[in-house]
């Protein structure tokens, strides 16, 4: 069934940059797990007459992200001030950007099923974070340890139109900030948190209908922005066709999610931008950001996980999927970088033990690579060890097993349990005479023009050789002999 109308996105991401301190104060920003009201002071409790000092780390960070993100960075910037009362928010304002962000202007690319696409980023600018409300029955409890936290707040235009593109667009943002150290955006703690603006579109008596948009606030998760999306725009389209109020609403209204119920609930019509009655902070002076700073943070970026990918597809030869699979763990994919150095080449053969071997066994293991005893310089040998053929490929299996376990040296594990593979061509040849001798039948077969029968003949070598004769020096020496009369 095709959906009767197109869906209008665009998410705004709040993501809480890694300071030690918070926006505007000197209190830790490390708040998740802290006990309640621990980390506060006259600044971030908004007490009467404190004045806030700028956190030089977060303005770097936060234009470090937009920078990231391919937005523009303009040369004067400020901070301003918006008024609403809510109780998390004791100065009855909060401080953040209103005309003038940080950053402009930017994209990121996110994979759909037709290929490529650029979703625009409007703006990223800089905020502080609200406290924290727990709701009990009749009663709320304010935590104030996250009120000042410096928040970065991303835009993107209305650029994706359905909830796979959604949730591509969420990670993509997600694995930009983190690949470039600027949050580790835990999405479970409320350190990444995505606010998902959905409105559906469509054709009805020949006129164009796009009825007022629903937020969805504060989803911390890709499957609850999946189902949320689902659900809000079914019902936007339900409520239109059953006249309710969506025809005769100007604003959008917003709506929060329920991942126990799998709906969402109404919490409040929209105030306008006017409402906030936003004006430049008094408090702060203005922002030149300065050329050089700009082209100081963008020397810093590390390679993120897309330029990585792109790297191992075009310099190692690997598929985009197995590019993908190492790129997806920063630490799996510096292991698998050293491992290729290790092995002195050979980045295929690496990238399938890393991909699979390894990747097995760490997820059996609770799934982080530096917590096992497995190095590069392993995978380095093992390579090295089936290259030059002193090594049979199942062999190298076992040896695996055993070096994930003791973490010995693979040349090691080979001389201790007789593993290493015969190469010897004497022994070789004794074997295949014998095999020849004891099965006439399958020797004439072959030379009849039955290829099958070489297999038994490579069995019998093989079983004579107790398993470890090197495979290919077993066929070469059957078929020149099968070449004799
Ligand atoms: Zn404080």
């Amino acid at each position: 069934m095709t959906q009767p109308y197109e869906l209008v996105i665009g998410i705004e991401t709040h993501v809480e940059l890694a300071t030690r301190s918070k926006m505007f104060c000197a209190c830790s920003a490390k708040w998740f797990g802290a006990p309640a009201n621990s980390l506060v002071c006259p600044v971030c409790l908004g007490l009467p007459g404190a004045l806030p000092v700028p956190n030089r780390r977060a303005i770097e960070l936060a234009i470090t992200a937009g920078l990231a993100l391919n937005c523009t960075v303009p040369a004067h910037t400020k901070f301003d001030r918006k008024n609403y009362m809510y109780p998390d928010l004791p100065k009855g304002y909060q401080i953040s950007q209103y005309d003038l962000p940080f950053n402009v202007n930017g994209w990121v690319e996110i994979e759909t099923g037709g290929g490529p696409k650029r979703v625009r980023i409007h703006r990223a600018h800089l905020e502080e974070d609200t406290a924290n409300t727990k709701h009990g029955e009749g009663y709320a409890l304010i935590d104030f340890n996250r009120s000042g936290v410096p928040l970065l707040e991303i835009v993107s235009e209305p650029d994706m139109s359905s909830a796979d593109e959604a949730v591509a667009y969420a990670m993509a943002v997600r694995e930009v900030i983190v690949g470039a150290g600027l949050s580790e955006m835990r999405l479970e703690e409320g350190a990444g948190r995505y606010d998902v603006n959905v409105s559906i579109r469509f054709m009805e008596d020949g006129t164009q209908r796009w009825p007022p948009q629903s937020e969805i606030k504060n989803l911390n998760s890709y499957q609850a922005i999946r189902e949320a999306v689902a659900y809000e725009s079914e019902r936007l389209w339900r409520d239109w066709h059953e006249g309710g109020e969506i025809r005769t609403r100007t604003g959008k209204v917003t709506v929060g999610w329920s991942p126990e119920r799998h709906r969402t609930f109404l919490q409040r019509t929209k105030e306008d931008v006017s409402d906030y009655r936003y004006f430049p902070e008094p408090d702060l002076v203005r922002f030149e950001i300065s050329p050089e700073l700009v082209a100081k943070l963008k020397s810093g970026i590390p390679e993120l996980p897309s330029q990585r990918r792109a790297r191992f597809v075009r310099d190692y030869g690997l598929s985009d999927y197995d590019a993908r699979v190492l790129v997806s763990d920063r630490a799996l994919a510096d292991f698998y970088e050293e491992s290729v150095t290790a092995a002195g080449g050979e980045p295929k053969a690496v990238a399938n033990w890393v991909t699979g071997e390894v990747l097995r066994y760490t997820k059996g293991n609770g799934g982080s690579i530096a917590k096992t005893k497995l190095r590069p310089q392993h995978i380095g040998s093992l390579v090295r060890l089936v290259k030059s053929g002193e090594l049979s490929t199942t062999a190298a299996k076992d040896v695996f097993a055993e070096v994930w376990q003791s973490g010995q040296e693979p040349a090691a594990v080979v001389k201790s349990k007789g593993l290493a593979q015969v190469s010897d061509e004497a022994a070789i040849a004794a074997a295949v005479e014998a095999a020849l001798a004891e099965n006439p039948k399958a020797a004439a077969d072959y030379r009849a023009g039955n290829t099958r029968a070489l297999g038994a003949l490579v069995g019998s070598v093989m079983k004579r050789m107790g398993g470890k004769a090197n495979p290919a020096v077993i066929n070469r020496i059957l078929a020149e002999r099968m070449r004799q009369p």
